[in-house]
This record gives C-alpha cells, structure tokens and sequence, in this order.
C-alpha cells in the first residue's frame, strides 16, 4: 500500500497516483496517457473514465467491441 500527501492510498504494483493532479489510475499504461511528454493533461481530455473505485482507466467496450472481445475469446 503507497500513499500521498493529499491522503489517497491504493494498492497493488498496476495501479498508480498523481502527484500534479493527485488522481489515481487503475495501470501504469492509463497514468501514461494523461502524460503527453512533459505536457500535463487532465485525464478526462485524454479519453479516461473515473471508475467507482476512484481509479482512472479506459472506458468500458461499446456492445460492438464486447461483441468482438467474446469471439475472441470463444476462438481461443
Ligand atoms: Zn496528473
Ligand atoms: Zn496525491
């Protein structure tokens, strides 16, 4: 368990904080994209959706992508 000094604490090795904007994301990978270089941008503007766990990630699939993720899986 890491904490900040706003007083968020999360856990587990993916899932990563903000120290700029004090925002918490469910991957490396999403924490990343809010980062366009040194260029500091608000999660929301780069495509990220808050979770009701209060990490920032990717959006759900639409109907049509969940559509092709289960024939994916039903192929595997
Ligand atoms: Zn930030
Ligand atoms: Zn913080």
């Amino acid at each position: 368990m890491s904490g900040c000094r706003c007083g968020a604490t999360w856990g587990g090795a993916n899932t990563s904080h903000c120290a700029r904007c004090h925002d918490s994301f469910s991957t490396v990978a999403n924490f990343d994209k809010h980062w366009k270089g040194d260029e500091h941008r608000a999660p929301a503007s780069v495509g990220l959706v808050l979770s009701e766990r209060g990490y920032w990630g990717a959006p759900p699939p639409t109907p049509e992508q969940q559509e092709k993720l289960d024939a994916l899986r039903g192929a595997a």
